[in-house]
């Protein structure tokens, strides 16, 4: 029986890896609700062509005649912009993939969840703006939500069902980024070019660029504690540069439960595709004799402050972690386009979260979506202002 999907955000790196499963599974195993992008409507329409979703949304208003025209008879429904985007997300499906980038997921992962979707969730933003309203959600309308960030879904294929309660602590891997082993004053002058060099894995720039600063550990944890439903002193990060152990689960009789696999996302990815059962993948098998050994090291928090200043802002609450998110995407936008330098970065999150707690604007929790939102814009308003040398 074939199992209908949506994917949010199609033509980025998970959502094309989604992509490539499906288009390796038996034909008619999957079919397609809607895939939506934001800006690339080439991408979008050539893959709308080949994958024959129901309708293809583009997030750009301004591009909705372009998207309308390049799929012109076809047959494929077209709309554009925010609304689109939730509407689409809506439509009753069997699984969603929420991989659109950055805090713009919110709304429509949050409808696929409310239409009772399985979702699978990349947006880690959802869970690091709103993740009691998010995991809240899931509960009410017995949706399930499968993490897709490798390092969560190992967790989630550690934990033995019912074992819960037996966790002494997670443990969140890292690969260290591309600077992990870059003396601090060579740091100041890290290029874009440099920045975006993984040396693990293949990424989009936003997350290419978290990795490097290490905010995207800090992002993770925060992911960790609201998915899992632990303190965040019970959430560790080690740095493992191979990357080939993902995460580890380690229980109160000091078992440590982990999960291994190349370095590849399609196999997080299958494994909630599949869910609750499994399908092949392309991704190399693990070699271990020829890999011979896995490093471990404590991360240096020195050089990369982001971890630190990540977990200050998820013991201060969910306004605390939604304004971290959005002045580190202004930041980071800023970083690429060559108007800030790499180790400014963790600078402007600091100081934006300075500023909105002196204000007094970063509540404990959040009553809903709405008010997520609202710091995420009033935190991107600042963040622009102390780029700008404003006092904020
Ligand atoms: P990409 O930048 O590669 O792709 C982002 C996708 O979102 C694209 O389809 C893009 O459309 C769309 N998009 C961007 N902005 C908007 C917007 N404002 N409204 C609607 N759609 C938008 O990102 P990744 O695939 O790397 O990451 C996606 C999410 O998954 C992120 O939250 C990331 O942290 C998480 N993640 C990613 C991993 C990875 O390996 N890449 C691993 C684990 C988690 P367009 O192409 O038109 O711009």
């Amino acid at each position: 029986m074939s199992r209908r999907i949506s994917i949010l955000g199609a033509t980025g790196s998970v959502g094309s890896a989604t992509l490539d499963l499906i288009s390796r599974a038996e034909p008619g195993a999957f079919e397609f609700a809607a895939l939506t992008a934001n800006a690339n409507v080439a991408a979008l329409a050539e893959i709308a062509r080949v994958h024959r979703p129901e309708i293809a949304v583009i997030g750009d208003e301004r591009l909705a005649g372009d998207l309308a025209e390049a799929l012109a008879g076809t047959g494929i429904e077209t709309a554009a912009g925010p609304e689109a985007l939730i509407e689409a997300a809506s439509r009753p499906v069997d699984y969603t993939m929420a991989a659109i980038v950055g805090s713009a997921g919110l709304r429509p992962a949050a409808a696929a969840l409310q239409a009772g979707s399985i979702l699978a969730l990349a947006n880690k933003e959802c869970l690091v703006c709103a993740g009691d309203y998010f995991m809240e959600l899931a509960e009410t309308r017995g949706a399930r939500i499968l993490p897709v960030d490798s390092e969560h879904n190992a967790i989630f294929q550690a934990i033995y069902p019912g074992h819960e309660k037996h966790i002494r602590r997670i443990i969140l891997t890292a690969s260290g980024g591309p600077f992990r082993d870059w003396p601090v004053e060579k740091m100041s002058g890290v290029s874009r070019a440099d920045a975006l060099a993984h040396p693990v894995w293949s990424m989009g720039d936003k997350i290419s660029i978290d990795s490097a600063t290490l905010m995207n550990k800090g992002l993770e944890v925060i992911e960790a504690c609201r998915l899992f439903r632990l303190p965040p002193a019970q959430v560790d990060v080690v740095v493992h540069r191979q990357s080939v152990i993902h995460g580890l689960v380690e229980y109160i009789d000091g078992s440590v439960l982990a999960q291994l696999g190349s370095p590849d996302m399609r196999i997080p990815i299958a494994s909630t595709l599949a869910w609750p059962e499994r399908m092949e993948t392309p991704s190399e098998p693990l070699n271990l004799a020829a890999l011979a050994r896995l490093d471990f090291e404590a991360p240096d928090e020195i050089r990369f402050p982001a971890l630190r200043i990540a977990r200050e802002a998820l013991l201060a609450g969910e306004g605390a972690t939604s304004c971290l998110n959005a002045a580190n995407e202004v930041a980071v936008e800023a970083f690429l386009a060559g108007r800030v330098g790499f180790l400014d970065i963790p600078g402007l999150v600091s100081d934006c979260l300075e500023a909105m707690d002196r204000k007094s604007m970063l509540p404990k929790r959040f009553a809903g979506i709405d008010d997520a939102l609202n710091v995420d814009r009033r935190a991107r308003d600042i963040v622009s202002q102390c780029m700008t040398g404003i006092p904020a």
